[in-house]
């Protein structure tokens, strides 16, 4: 490879540019590092700065636009937004969440930071989803001595990957996607996140990828990072990883589920109590019944495309019924059922899995919108719903009020209804990011309602 052809620097930022030439050479200094806020669609949007102005930029960061966040991902600003052309902010990256990836010998590294949106005078921009993830972290630990660890997973599907998609789970569908599960595995490690399992899925051309449980904010950023790190290896081979929740109304679901348990102030499980329903703990089964009783507000969150709920439907292994179950992939909220072989610690284990969730949702603002609904259950003494058993579709309807198997939001419109009336998005979600939001989503709903739900997903295929 030739000096020209390649991106790397051929010497010094100093000789460079003092050299005749130059102009055509890259250097070291070059490398852009991109500060990436993720905001409410959703997507890591931001800019970048050269290398050697990195350490200058840390402190201070990049300049943003409060309306910014008021970005459809349709393409239009949402009218009104609370912001308007007023305003400036400052993107200040988390050094903890810096992501270097140097993978391809004819590309510059994938270098990039997550970023807290501040105001000129230092201080926290209340519209933030990754502050409010964090207050609402604060508080459960203080109010509860609990702290939350969580792991999202991702399902994917790789467009243009394939013309004759081989079998399900396939080793033939593994070993075509490489090198790309391998370079997953490689970015993970470099971006410092562990890799579980990268896996074909049920379905065409469709992946997963799971990370190692981390404390609550780390692992809203571990969404936000490898969304970013399979999109850009995606792209790399000539194709599109897309984490929408439908190519097609009637194809296979992509799912994001929420792995969720917690520990107490010595770090010991706090999740398991194996003589309660289900071998969940009171608290736990508290939280759970916390986020069942603001649920509309958390697919607002989670599911925030129209066509999110096509999938949130019976028989989808999404989530086709509001209520709590141990093992049952149809529920909303499951409990994995522990592993009881090997000398595999069921208490370790276990956590509570929320379905609802697609890769089009803020894992920020699910994440905090999750945990404020379920502190406020623990606050209220909720009593924990009953853990289900088997199937529950059959069953006759008081069966079905008896396991307080509700149903699901039918549509956005009816999530972001809740959404705004919900009582804990009224007192703990500052204004402006709840009217940001709502605005946001009613936008989208406008925009895609002449269109057919084939549309709608192909739609949000091309941007998620
Ligand atoms: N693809 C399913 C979803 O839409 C999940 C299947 C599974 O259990 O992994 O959530
Ligand atoms: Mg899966």
């Amino acid at each position: 490879m030739t000096a020209a052809r390649s991106w790397r620097p051929a010497c010094e930022d100093a000789h460079v540019l003092a050299s005749p030439g130059a102009e055509s050479t890259v250097a070291e200094g070059d490398e852009l590092v991109a500060f990436l806020y993720a905001d409410l669609s959703g997507l890591n949007r931001g800019r970048a700065v050269p290398l050697r102005n990195l350490e200058r930029s840390l402190r201070t960061g990049v300049g943003w636009v409060p309306a910014d966040q008021a970005i459809t991902v349709l393409g239009p600003l949402a009218e009104p937004n609370p912001w308007g052309s007023l305003g400036d902010l400052r993107l200040v990256p988390d050094p903890e969440t810096r992501t270097r990836v140097d993978l391809w010998p004819d590309l510059p590294p994938l270098h990039f930071m997550l970023c807290d949106a501040l105001d000129l005078d230092g201080e926290p921009w209340d519209a933030c989803p990754r502050f409010l993830l964090r207050g609402a972290l604060e508080r459960l630990e203080r109010e509860t001595g609990l702290r939350l660890w969580a792991a999202f997973e991702h399902e994917f599907v790789l467009q243009g990957h394939s013309p004759a998609p081989p079998p399900a789970f396939s080793m033939e569908a593994l070993r075509l996607a490489e090198p790309m599960g391998t370079q997953v595995a490689a970015a993970l490690r470099l971006a410092g996140l562990h890799l579980e399992n990268f896996l074909p899925e049920y379905g065409d051309d469709q992946f997963e990828v799971t990370v190692a449980p981390r404390t609550a904010l780390a692992a809203a950023d571990a969404a936000s990072i490898v969304r970013e790190l399979v999109r850009e290896i995606a792209r790399r081979r000539g194709w599109r990883a897309s984490f929408a929740p439908l190519m097609r109304p009637d194809g296979s679901g992509n799912g994001v589920h929420v792995h969720m348990s917690f520990r107490d102030a010595d770090g010991a499980p706090a999740t398991h109590d194996h003589e309660r329903p289900g071998g969940l703990s009171l608290v736990a089964g508290r939280f759970a019944a916390g986020v069942l009783a603001h649920l509309p507000a958390i697919c607002a969150a989670g599911a925030p495309t129209p066509v999110s709920y096509l999938r949130l439907v019976p028989h989808r292994w999404s989530a086709g019924a509001a209520c709590l179950a141990a093992g049952n992939r149809e529920a909303v909220l499951r409990i994995p059922t522990p592993t009881a072989f090997g000398g595999a610690d069921p208490a370790a284990q276990a956590r509570l899995e929320l379905r609802a969730a697609d890769g089009a949702c803020s894992p920020h603002l699910l994440l905090a919108l999750v945990v404020l609904a379920g502190l406020a259950g623990i606050r209220e003494r909720l009593e924990p719903p009953p853990v289900v058993i088997g199937d529950f579709y059959s069953l006759p309807e008081d069966e079905l009020r008896r396991l307080a198997i509700g149903r699901m939001p039918g549509s956005l419109a009816e999530a972001v209804d809740g959404f705004e009336t919900d009582a804990v998005v009224q007192t703990a979600v500052p204004r402006d990011l709840r009217d940001a939001y709502a605005a946001m989503k009613r936008t989208e709903i406008a925009l895609l309602e002449a269109s057919s739900d084939e549309e709608g997903c192909a739609r949000y295929a091309r941007i998620y």
